[in-house]
C-alpha cells in the first residue's frame, strides 16, 4: 500500500536526534522515517521548516460542563491545534461535576463527544473520602489522577491532607499510575496571608508575599516521603520555586519515582515586571522573580525538571477583577495553549536550545507521564502521525482578540514572538492549516484501555 502521507524536512525531530528525512504514514500510523528519502512526486517538501512530533499538554483546564462559559472543548481544542498540541489532558476540577466518580468522568466524556479537535485523555480527580472511586475510575479510562494540598479555588474540589492521601496512594501506586499534585501546603500559605494581610491587593508583590516559596518545598518534602514510602509515581504540578529543584534532585538519585513540570508563564515571565493591577498575570503559585526563572531553566537544562505543560486555565473576564485590579480577588488561571511553543521558543533559543529540546519537554516527556509513549510524543514507526510543522524564524505579535480560546485575556497580549505553526497533523489528517482547522472534530481519547 502507498503511504497516505508523505512529508520530507531537513530538521525531522526523531528519538534518534534531528534528521534530514521522509516521513511516511499510513492510515494514522508513521510506516516509515527515512534519512535521505524516498522523495515521490507526492511528497510534501518542508525544505528547512522542521517537523516536531505533536505536542503533548497534561496540564488543561476545559470546565465544561458546568462552567463551559469558562471554556470548553472546542474552543480549547482549537487553540491547542493553533498551538500544536494535538494531545491534551484534561484536569478533573471546575467542570462540574469533578472527574472524581465514574459518573462525573461519563459526563465528561458525553460532553466531550464530536467537539474535539484533537486527542483528549482524562485525569482523575482525588478529594478526600474517594478512595474507593478510583479503581472504577482507572477502568473507566483515567491516564492518572490528580490533587491538591491546598484549597482548589473550586468548592467541589476539596483539597486532601496527609490522612486523605495514605488512603488513596496505596490503590494508585497498585493500578501503576501516576499522581500529579498541586504542591502548596496550607499551613504556609496561612502564615503568609496573616503576614501580607493589610497589603495594597492591586501591587503584585501582596499577592506573591500571600504564596512563599516554602509553601512549595514543604510540599514537596512530604510528597518525596510519601512516594519513598510507598513506591506511588508522584508528579508535582507547576514547580515555581527553584528550591523545589534540589530536593527533587536528590530524591531521584536516590531512586525515588517522582517527576515534576514547570509551566510556560514560570520561564518567560518574572514578578518585577509585573504592574499594578495586571490580575492577567496572577496564577498559582505565582510567578516568581527573575533569579527564581533562571534556575527553572537549569533545572530542565538538567533534566530535574521533566517537562513543561500549560496549565492553561481560563475564566470570563469578569472573574479576573479587570475594574478593581484587585490580585487577592482576582481567578488565578492564564491560558496559553496557543501561544505557549512560541513564547517558548522565543526564550530558547537565545539559551542555546533547538526546537528538539522543546519537543523532548513538551512532547515526549508529557507523553511518558500519562502512559502514552507507545503511541504518542515520538515521530517513530508505529505511531500516531500527529506531526507539526514549524517554522522557527517566523515573528508575530499576540493579538489577544484573535486566540482560539474562549476569551481574549492573555498576559502576552502585544508581544513580539518568535516560532509559528504552520501546519498540524492528527493521525495523519491535516487539523490546522495555519488558519483553519479542516479536520474539526477528529479528535478521540487516547489511552492504554482502546489498544
Ligand atoms: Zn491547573
Amino acid at each position: 500500500m502507498s503511504p497516505t502521507l508523505a512529508i520530507r524536512s531537513r530538521h525531522v525531530v526523531t528519538p534518534r536526534g534531528v534528521e534530514d528525512a521522509v516521513v511516511q504514514a499510513q492510515a494514522g500510523r508513521i510506516t516509515a522515517v527515512t534519512p535521505g528519502g524516498p522523495r515521490g512526486p507526492a511528497t510534501l517538501d518542508l525544505g528547512d521548516l522542521w517537523l516536531l512530533p505533536g505536542l503533548v499538554d497534561t496540564h488543561v483546564h476545559i470546565n465544561e460542563p458546568g462552567r463551559t462559559e469558562w471554556e470548553g472543548f472546542v474552543t480549547a481544542t482549537r487553540a491547542a491545534a493553533a498551538g500544536g498540541v494535538t494531545t491534551l489532558v484534561d484536569m478533573p476540577l471546575n467542570s462540574i461535576p469533578a472527574t472524581t466518580t465514574v459518573a462525573g468522568l461519563r459526563a465528561k466524556t458525553t460532553a466531550a463527544e464530536g467537539k474535539c479537535g484533537v486527542d483528549i485523555g482524562f485525569w482523575g480527580g482525588v478529594v478526600p473520602g474517594n478512595a474507593r472511586e478510583l479503581v472504577g475510575l482507572a477502568a473507566a479510562g483515567v491516564l492518572g489522577f490528580k490533587c491538591f494540598l491546598a484549597p482548589s479555588g473550586v468548592d467541589e474540589f476539596k483539597h486532601v491532607a496527609e490522612g486523605d492521601l495514605r488512603e488513596a496512594i496505596p490503590v494508585i501506586a497498585r493500578l501503576g499510575l501516576p499522581l500529579l499534585v498541586h504542591a502548596e501546603l496550607p499551613r504556609a500559605l496561612d502564615e503568609a496571608a496573616r503576614g501580607s494581610a493589610g497589603g495594597d491587593p492591586r501591587r503584585y508583590a501582596t499577592w506573591l508575599a500571600s504564596r512563599p516559596r516554602r509553601a512549595e518545598t514543604e510540599a514537596v518534602e512530604l510528597l518525596i516521603r510519601l512516594s519513598r514510602e510507598t513506591g506511588c509515581r508522584v508528579h508535582v504540578v507547576h514547580v515555581s520555586a527553584g528550591e523545589a529543584v534540589p530536593l527533587l534532585r536528590e530524591a531521584r538519585a536516590q531512586g525515588v519515582a517522582i517527576t515534576a513540570e514547570t509551566c510556560p508563564h514560570y520561564l518567560v515571565l518574572a514578578a518585577e515586571e509585573i504592574g499594578d493591577g495586571r490580575t492577567e498575570f496572577k496564577c498559582a503559585p505565582p510567578i516568581r522573580e527573575h533569579e527564581n526563572r533562571e534556575r527553572l531553566w537549569d533545572a530542565l537544562r538538567e533534566g530535574v525538571l521533566d517537562l513543561i505543560a500549560t496549565d492553561h486555565s481560563p475564566c470570563p473576564p469578569a472573574l479576573k477583577e479587570p475594574a478593581s485590579g484587585d490580585f487577592m480577588k482576582a481567578w488565578g488561571g492564564i491560558a496559553s495553549l496557543e501561544l505557549s511553543l512560541a513564547v517558548l521558543w522565543t526564550e530558547a533559543r537565545g539559551r542555546g536550545f533547538t526546537p528538539a529540546d522543546l519537543a523532548r519537554w513538551m512532547s515526549a516527556a508529557p507523553a511518558r507521564l500519562a502512559g502514552l509513549e507507545g503511541t504518542k510524543g515520538a515521530i517513530a514507526v508505529g505511531h500516531d502521525a500527529d506531526l507539526v510543522v514549524f517554522n522557527p524564524n517566523a515573528e508575530f505579535t499576540v493579538d489577544a482578540a484573535r486566540l482560539r480560546q474562549r476569551h481574549p485575556i492573555t498576559p502576552y497580549a502585544g508581544r513580539r514572538l518568535v516560532g509559528r505553526v504552520e501546519r498540524v497533523f492528527l493521525r495523519g489528517e491535516c487539523v490546522f492549516d495555519g488558519v483553519e482547522f479542516p479536520g474539526a472534530a477528529l479528535g478521540a481519547h487516547p489511552g492504554p484501555h482502546q489498544r
